[in-house]
């Protein structure tokens, strides 16, 4: 059997499964391709539906691939139709549709659901004046929700929270947050940063309520009513909550893939089952560095696992891994992260007060572990290869911003 005569195929057409068609087709696989969506829409990138897509709807771009890339590629779209069971050992999917497909490899690209909150669920139709935030539909139903005059109730400080929140204030409705954490992105921010944003939003006039777990939600004379633990009540039209994610994995676990808090895949992005492979938001993948089991859920990531996973499904080492890293993009700041994240001493380069600015992140022994750029995207390329090094440099050159950090990554080199 060569790899031109296999049958590939991938269940998911979100940024993972779209990138990893992409690059099937790219390394020279030239046998049946087969790329499953349970979503109406082409692949679309997520990143723009708390940002441009409600805040320039008419002109927002979020495909991921050009109209005709996969007919051109010969690549076999299923859109509207979502993988109900897999036979691991039969190798073979079944569709919604009722088709069932034969294949060599198979890829589990399924992403993550939202974690729901059943007491905000209780008050009425999810999409009406109760909405999360994954899909594209879930952003074009909040688009007249997010208007000037409206008062919106966001649940959860998160990277969903808070770039809504920006978005919101931005096109001119009331923002209250809530967030049951002492401190805002507490997953994926350290604590100087997490300060900072909330100084940068409150100044924009959202109410943030921190360390305040919700205790009960009502409707009230057409309105949404809100009490906190501490008894405060907060009113508003509607309400958006963001409180995390959850691996989609009801396929592979029905299938007795190995699934712990994700679908489990080794550096090359197997699964327990040698011809099923996963990668993205779905898939908890080894890390060497910290000898655990890691769930990243970022753009770069899928993209890092796709590239992977195909790759090692054409039996082609995978390429070096980079330091994680993701962006936000909210109240006119550009934040770019990258490395560990709960490193314990962060040290600034300028202040976040006045941006552009970059913080280090320093483990106990002084070597740089992560990075931030605020509005300062040009030194990422340069931090990420010293976090690589894990570079130890003197504090007063870090913090210096007439020290060239492309000059000190090339010492490093
Ligand atoms: P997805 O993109 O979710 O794709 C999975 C697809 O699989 C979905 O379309 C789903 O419908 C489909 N599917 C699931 N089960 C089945 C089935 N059984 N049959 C068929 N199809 C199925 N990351 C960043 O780094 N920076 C950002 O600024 C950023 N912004 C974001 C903003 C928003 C609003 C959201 C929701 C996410 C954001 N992310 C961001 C995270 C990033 O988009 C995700 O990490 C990334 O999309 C994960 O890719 P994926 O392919 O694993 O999953
Ligand atoms: P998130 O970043 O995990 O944040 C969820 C927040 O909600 C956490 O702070 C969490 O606090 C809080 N929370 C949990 N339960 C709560 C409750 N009952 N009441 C109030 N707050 C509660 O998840 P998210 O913001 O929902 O984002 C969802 C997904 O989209 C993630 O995969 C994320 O990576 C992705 N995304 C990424 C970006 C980006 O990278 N720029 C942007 C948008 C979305 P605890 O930690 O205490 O549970």
């Amino acid at each position: 059997m060569t790899a031109s005569t296999i049958v590939i195929v991938i269940v998911g057409a979100g940024q993972a499964g779209a990138l990893a068609a992409a690059e099937l087709r790219r390394q020279g696989y030239a046998g049946r391709l087969v790329l499953i969506g349970e979503e109406a829409h082409a692949p679309y990138e997520r990143p723009p539906l708390s940002k441009d897509v409600l805040l320039q709807p008419q002109t927002a771009r979020c495909a991921i691939h050009a109209e005709g890339f996969y007919a051109e590629h010969a690549i076999e779209l299923k859109l509207g139709v979502a993988a109900t069971a897999l036979d691991a050992q039969a190798r073979t999917v079944m569709l919604s549709s009722g088709e069932t497909i034969a294949f060599d490899k198979l890829l589990l690209a399924t992403g993550a659901r939202v974690r729901r909150l059943p007491m905000l669920d209780a008050l009425g139709g999810l999409g009406e004046s109760v909405h999360t935030l994954r899909t594209l539909d879930d952003a074009q139903r909040l688009l007249p929700v997010l208007q000037p005059g409206k008062r919106v109730l966001l649940v959860g400080a998160g990277v969903i929270g808070l770039e809504l929140a920006s978005s919101a204030v931005d096109l001119g409705a009331q923002v209250t947050v809530i967030e049951q954490a002492p401190r805002a992105m507490m997953r994926c921010a350290p604590p100087v940063l997490s300060a900072h944003l909330c100084v940068v939003h409150r100044a924009r006039g959202v109410a943030l309520h921190l360390g305040s777990p919700l205790a009960a939600a009502a409707r009230e004379r057409g309105e949404i009513v809100l009490t906190l633990e501490d008894g405060t009540r907060l009113t508003g039209n509607a309400v958006i909550y963001g409180i995390g994610v959850e691996p989609e994995t009801t396929l592979a676990q029905a299938a007795g893939l190995h699934v712990e808090n994700g679908i489990v895949i080794d550096a090359q992005c197997r699964t327990s089952h040698a011809h099923v492979y996963a990668a993205g938001d779905a898939a908890t993948q080894w890390d060497e560095a910290s000898g655990r089991h890691q769930r990243r859920e970022t753009w770069e990531n899928a993209n890092q696992q796709a590239q992977t996973a195909a790759r090692a499904i054409l039996g082609l080492a995978p390429e070096a891994r980079e330091a994680d890293w993701f962006w936000t993009d909210q109240c006119g700041l550009n934040i770019q992260f990258a490395g560990d994240m709960a490193a314990p001493e962060w040290l600034a380069r300028g202040t976040l007060d006045t941006p552009p600015c970059v913080l280090f992140g320093l483990d106990g022994e002084g070597a740089l572990v992560g990075a931030i750029t605020v509005n300062q995207g040009r030194d990422m390329r340069s931090a990420k290869a010293l976090i690589g090094k894990r570079a130890r440099i003197a504090r007063e050159t870090l913090a210096d911003p007439a020290q060239n950090l492309r000059n000190l990554a090339r010492e490093f080199a």
